[in-house]
């Protein structure tokens, strides 16, 4: 037998927040674009900067493109290139890896730890003394990601990265507005990337991007690379080799919009994430959020272990969700000649981890619904079992 919900329920709700912020002001913000004629690059863009950098306390942002440009303009700033080494977690969305590979460098995959879901520290030990044992690449870079919104556990990650002679790159693509130990996503690495895709915590209405870092000379070289490795003092010589990774003006005008109830928007994430925590049965694994940590939650991930039967069965029920990631990137077509590395809690993820509802607009009749649902799912299971 299957139920419906009162209402429909989505995974991700991109829509609901004009209501909130308003409609209109957002057409007199895209009016006034129109009018002043600066698509790329305009004024917004620079106000969208300051008050990202404000916001997570970081001395410099650059918008761009999008997350993707956003990773790949840090690693060009670093310099990142072919006989490079970069470790990356492997259970991920496929940009974080795409971006080395991109500069010519060496995706090297670390597992995950089978409770926070992120870059296992022990791993990445493992893979950098792998790697030196070898001898063929240079040490260079780490990227972390901050899976389904929860940050990494940073304090680690960067002693080792800075141990080996490495730097640190925050892919916080899924976590702007998290927390690790008092510091906001963009603040923690030693650059953050993140991402405004539609479904991201701060969410557009199309692609973008930014960058974090503390230092003028990384700023001003993502400046450069962004529009194709300009020089900022002559315009037509290209002093280095970029990109077309500017945001468009638009962009910025919807951004500055969705940051006006971001702060809201990320409490009632948390509204929701705290019911789940607390009613979900234990039949169900939940994403530990380190000590100290708040997850900006762009998704709400459990494990289980008949994943595939419970997909179906909520869908059935009406209950949209989804398998993030279901195969870890170093299993992928295009990576097959980096898959070098064995990777068992990420395997094991990809096969029992599921993203259920999570938009900050869910009231307690959705939650009511969701949560009875799946926990009916597991008595079934237990009861099988018994
Ligand atoms: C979304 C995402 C990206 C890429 O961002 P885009 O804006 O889609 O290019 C990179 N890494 C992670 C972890 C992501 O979730």
């Amino acid at each position: 037998m299957t139920n419906k919900p009162a209402k429909p329920i989505m995974l991700f709700d991109c829509k609901t927040s004009q209501n909130v912020f308003g409609r209109e002001n957002l057409m007199k913000a895209f009016e006034k674009i129109l009018d002043h004629g600066g698509y790329c690059q305009g004024p917004e863009t620079k106000e969208l900067d300051e008050k990202l950098a404000a916001y997570c306390g970081a001395k410099y942002c650059s918008t761009c493109g999008s997350g993707t440009d956003a990773l790949t303009l840090a690693l060009m700033a670093w310099n990142v290139k072919p006989g490079d080494a970069v470790f990356v977690s492997s259970f991920t969305f496929v940009a974080s890896a795409e971006a080395p590979v991109l500069l010519g460098a060496t995706p090297i995959f670390v597992d995950s730890d089978p409770n926070t879901y992120n870059m296992d520290p022990e791993d990445l030990q493992r893979a950098i003394d792998e790697v030196k044992k070898e001898g063929k690449l240079n040490l260079k870079a780490v990227v972390a990601v901050d899976i389904f919104g929860s940050p990494c556990d940073y304090d680690k990650i960067i002693k080792i990265a800075h141990d080996n002679g490495m730097k640190v790159l925050a892919d916080s693509c899924q976590s702007f507005g998290s927390v690790y130990k008092g510091k906001h996503a963009g603040n923690i690495a030693d650059m953050t990337a993140t991402s405004f895709y539609p479904t991201k915590p701060l969410g557009g209405y199309g692609d973008g991007g930014a960058t974090f870092s503390n230092t003028n000379e990384e700023n001003e070289l993502i400046k450069s690379c962004r529009v194709h490795g300009m020089s900022p003092e002559d315009h037509y010589d290209n002093v280095r080799l970029g990109m077309t990774g500017r945001m468009n003006t638009f962009q910025a005008a919807v951004l500055l919009q969705k940051l006006t109830v971001f702060d809201q928007e990320l409490k009632d994430r948390f509204r929701v994430a705290s019911r789940y925590d607390n009613e979900l049965d234990s039949y169900f694994g939940k994403q530990k959020i380190l000590d100290g940590c708040k997850s900006a939650y762009a998704l709400y991930t459990i494990t289980c272990p008949d994943r595939d039967e419970l997909m179906a069965y909520l869908k059935d029920n009406g209950i949209p969700c989804g398998a993030y990631y279901p195969r870890p990137v170093n299993t992928q077509t295009a990576y097959a000649k980096w898959n070098t590395r064995s990777v068992p809690v990420c395997e094991k993820l990809s096969k029992t981890a599921l993203s259920i509802p999570m938009t900050p607009y869910l009231d307690n009749e959705d939650l009511d619904y969701i949560i009875k649902t799946m926990n009916e799912f597991a008595a079934q299971k237990k009861a099988k079992a018994a």
